[in-house]
């Protein structure tokens, strides 16, 4: 990245708009590192600045006509974006849910997974895996299921995979490693948490060409339309920090860092289950879900940020099946999970 901010100082190396889908190298990196054997081709692969901004492109896409389902609880940019876009209706103070909105309910007893069976048909299907905030990871028969249910209601799937590189047992890291997804999903991602571009912006997403509207139109070409009218580009600065990412070396040292993230996610949930506290996730993404039943979260929330100095998060703001739980992130330095732990245990002992 300093050698490209350099190069454009330069007669030589200077570089302005780029092609708007993304520097085809880049393209063709994802999809032969992060897509390998998962039948991605370079050109289905969309370079963003990132996966937030790209959900709010394909609502732009999808328009206000369309009826949308989420996990809960869930990333809250999904449904956000579906008020903004006209999607949703009015809020309901007794359920804390938006009108218009499928909630599909993820907790322990349904091990993090909508129960399909029960759930209304809708035109689109968000879903997060592994999911923020709870850190679940669907498994491959689950992600069948949702592919299945998916193809017989005529619904696209935005699947967001943001958190793959976190999975650290057999769970699949792509929608795409399942039989027949490219006709129902596309998968956005981002280099944010797996090579920490949080501030430096970059992700993107998969339109495969298989994907059709029900008249036979290519949901591809729209979204380049998109792309095109709406966005323009990625930096070329980013862009060169995300085909280092890719290199062998850049993709070791990002995997070693993931690793030290686990670790800092071990310390977590070892706190609280040492003090006999239920915690889910930590282990195929960087949160834990830490549960406290009957409690507001805003409540528990509180009460850690006021006397242990230390901040979480609320679950209640990623849905109203967040209730109940707070989430702790494992992105920090050592010393300062060590110090949140210890001061954790002292205060819930
Ligand atoms: N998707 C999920 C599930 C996230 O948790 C986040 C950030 O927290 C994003 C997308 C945003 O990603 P980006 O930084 O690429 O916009």
């Amino acid at each position: 990245m300093a050698q490209k901010a350099l190069a454009l100082s330069t007669d030589a190396g200077y570089t302005g708009y780029g092609d708007e889908q993304g520097n085809k190298d880049l393209r063709e990196a994802i999809a032969n590192v992060v897509y390998k054997d998962k039948g991605v081709k370079w050109d289905e692969v969309f370079i963003s600045d990132g996966a937030q901004c790209d959900i709010s492109r394909l609502q732009m896409l999808l328009g206000s006509g369309v009826t949308a389902a989420v996990q809960d609880p869930t990333f809250p940019a999904y449904v956000d974006s579906s008020i903004i876009v006209g999607q949703a209706g009015k809020f309901q103070e007794e359920t804390g849910k938006f009108q218009n909105i499928v909630y599909m309910r993820c907790c322990p007893e349904n091990d993090f997974f909508p129960d399909l069976a029960t759930t209304p048909r809708t035109d689109v299907i968000f879903f997060c895996s592994p999911n923020n905030p709870t850190g679940a990871a669907a498994s491959r028969t689950q992600l069948e299921q949702l592919v299945e249910f998916a193809k017989a209601n005529g619904s696209i799937i935005v699947y967001d995979s943001a958190y793959a590189s976190y999975i650290s047992d057999e769970s699949p890291r792509s929608i795409f490693e399942i039989p027949g997804a490219k006709e129902v999903a596309i998968e956005i991602s981002s280099f944010s948490k797996f090579a920490g571009f949080t501030g430096v912006r970059l992700g993107w997403a998969v339109v495969p060409k298989e994907l059709k509207y029900s008249n036979g139109f290519p949901v591809i070409k729209d979204f380049n339309r998109i792309v095109c009218t709406c966005f323009n580009g990625a930096s070329n600065i980013a862009q060169a920090g995300g085909l280092a990412s890719l290199s062998n070396d850049g993709y070791q040292a990002l995997c070693r860092s993931i690793d030290f993230y686990h670790e800092n996610a071990d310390i977590i949930i070892d706190a609280f289950t040492s003090l006999g506290i239920k915690v889910y996730g930590g282990k195929n993404a960087p949160y834990a879900w830490v549960q406290f039943p009957g409690r507001s979260s805003w409540e528990v929330f509180d009460e850690i940020l006021e006397r242990a100095h230390v901040v979480t998060v609320p679950g209640a703001g990623f849905g109203p099946g967040g209730e109940g739980y707070i989430r702790v992130s494992a992105f920090g330095r050592r010393e300062c999970m060590l110090e949140a732990s210890r001061r954790l245990k002292s205060l819930l002992k």
